[in-house]
């Protein structure tokens, strides 16, 4: 009873049913990807991840200009304050789009009050008469495309973004353009952001990259990774679950594990939901805590989330036994850097409703060119 009359007012239900975080990191997300909900289902089945990746994605990349990616990076962003995700790890491709594209992304997320670390996803996938390969061999020559990938991951960190190199995925680039990227990650003292061995068509990643890998480097899936890599590993469980690429297995690696999206949402609380569901799966003995470390580790890398404030509307939020099973709790207000950047579920810096009225115009025009 007690509980009931504190919801009658809702100052007292913010001072007796909520409960406080840091920020929280989405350790992997591609912004663009808040366009692609609702879009025409592609002409072809696809039967495989590099179906996926050839019907959906790698169509979906090629058809961005700057003012999707702008609208998508301000929606995305939006949408994780709503969730309590206070920093957003980005990987982004845009084949016909590659110069700017990271300040575009950058621009939005600062426009809105989330901090972001971007990336260009280099890849030698085009060839340079604009054909698309599959695979790629490793003995290859660069392509111009991967060249001005770099270049614009150089570009962006030399002005001060914050970011890191990336790299779509060793099966899709040459070795020239792996060690390109490495040396290009050491030059700027950061990390290359990889997708690895995330279907079995990228089985060879980690012999090619072995000698490569450095601490700061993060490794994304390492689904069927069959040897130890430097870096953070980033687990993806809804992802690949959508993907039927099959189970990562985290807890079986020694390296560090964070936890990312891969472009569904940024709701990270949620993730670690169903992240905890399917390692519950794996191993009926496991717990909560065990995710929910994952979403901490993400600090490291984003140090000024500590001090980000999020209040949820459910009074053990912060615990991970209670937050693994609480599904309908949600953040109500959110604090970026000392700033109140969402009051009320709505953000304060920038208008939600016409966030969504100019997304929904990109989508339309994106789908347009997919057609
Ligand atoms: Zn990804």
């Amino acid at each position: 009873m007690e509980k009931q009359t504190a919801y009658a007012s809702s100052e007292r239900r913010r001072l007796e049913v909520s409960a406080q975080t840091h920020g929280i990191v989405c350790a992997h997300h591609h912004l663009y990807s808040s366009l692609v909900r609702g879009m025409p289902a592609p002409k072809q089945d696809s039967k495989s991840f590099l179906d996926i990746l050839n019907n959906i994605w790698w169509r979906v990349d090629a058809a961005l200009d700057n003012e999707m990616i702008y609208w998508s990076a301000m929606l995305g962003a939006t949408e994780a304050l709503m969730s309590g995700t206070t920093c957003i790890i980005d990987h982004h491709e845009s084949p016909n789009c590659i110069e700017g594209s990271l300040t575009t992304i950058a621009e939005a997320c600062k426009t809105v009050g989330v901090r972001v670390n971007t990336c260009y996803g280099v890849t030698d996938r085009w060839d340079d008469n604009q054909h698309l390969h599959s695979k790629v061999s490793p003995l290859s020559e660069m392509t111009s495309a991967a060249k001005r990938g770099l270049d614009e991951c150089d570009q962006y960190l030399s002005a001060g973004g914050t970011g890191m190199v990336g790299v779509h995925a060793a099966f899709t680039c040459s070795d020239e353009t792996l060690t390109a990227a490495a040396e290009l990650a050491k030059k700027h003292s950061v990390g290359v952001h990889i997708h690895v061995a995330e279907g079995v068509d990228d089985i060879q990643s980690g012999a090619r990259l072995e000698s490569l890998a450095q601490d700061n480097w993060l490794l994304i899936h390492a689904v069927h990774l069959d040897r130890y890599l430097k870096g953070r590993v980033v687990h993806n469980a809804r992802s690949n679950m959508n993907n039927s690429v099959g189970y990562a297995k985290p807890t079986q690696r020694s390296n560090k594990i964070l936890l990312g999206t891969d472009g569904i949402g940024a709701d990270m609380i949620e993730e670690a939901r169903i992240a905890y569901a399917r390692l519950r799966e794996f191993d009926v003995s496991a717990e909560p805590t065990t995710v929910w470390q994952w979403l901490e580790n993400s600090l490291e890398l984003f140090p000024g989330a500590k001090n980000d404030v999020v209040t949820f509307d459910y009074d053990f939020a912060d615990s991970p036994w209670h937050a693994a099973f609480t599904t309908n709790m949600t953040a109500i207000d959110v604090e970026v850097a000392g700033e109140k950047v969402l009051v009320d579920r709505q953000p304060t810096r920038v208008d939600l409703a016409e966030i969504r009225a100019k997304a929904n115009e990109q989508a339309l025009r994106l789908y347009e060119r997919l057609t």
